[in-house]
């Protein structure tokens, strides 16, 4: 088992054929799924879903982001996955959140359409970096300290 921290940024496309409440019950069960299988996997980070895109972090031991992250991209509901970034980490940054979830607000719309412009809609565009922080910032606001999951972190 390697125990080393990573963190994964990437960003894909909704695939799921539905809108309104059928899309929202989709996003929800990958949310409760994550969760779920990420508390038990010791990972954190945090899922974005807004303008038809997905972008998440996930950042814990190596195997268990690879082991994971190989799990998603496999994953019909999404499509056109692009790895922003991939790279040993001294620390996590969503050390609370088993998986936060930001994008639900009009604020995240706003801001997320921002980003989404000034990378032309293209990801490969979009520094790593930047997105990690965007999520950070993101999960911060949206989320009180009651409501954070508690995690199993390495
Ligand atoms: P399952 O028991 O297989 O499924 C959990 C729920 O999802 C069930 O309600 C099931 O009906 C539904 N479901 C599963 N596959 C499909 C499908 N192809 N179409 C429709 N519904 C389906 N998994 C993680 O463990 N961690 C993550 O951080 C994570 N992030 C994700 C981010 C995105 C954008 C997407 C699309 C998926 C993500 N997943 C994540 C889900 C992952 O791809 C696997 O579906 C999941 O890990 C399988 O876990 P399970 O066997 O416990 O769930």
């Amino acid at each position: 088992m390697t125990r080393d921290l990573h963190h994964l940024v990437y960003y894909s496309r909704n695939r799921i054929a539905a809108d309104g409440a059928t899309l929202c019950e989709a996003v929800r069960r990958i949310l409760a799924a994550s969760q779920e299988n990420n508390r038990k996997a010791g990972l954190t980070g945090a899922l974005m879903f807004n303008s038809g895109c997905f972008a998440q972090v996930l950042e814990g031991p190596l195997d268990a982001v690879e082991e994971t992250f190989e799990r998603i991209s496999r994953d019909e509901r999404h499509g056109e996955v692009s790895v922003l970034a991939f790279e040993p980490v001294a620390l996590r940054s969503f050390g609370t959140w088993s998986m936060a979830f930001v994008g639900g607000s009009l604020e995240d719309a706003e801001r997320f359409a921002d980003v989404a412009r000034s990378s032309g809609f293209e990801p490969a565009r979009l520094s790593g970096d930047r997105l990690h922080e965007i999520l950070r910032d993101l999960a911060i606001e949206a989320e009180p300290a009651t409501a954070r999951t508690p995690s199993a972190v390495a």
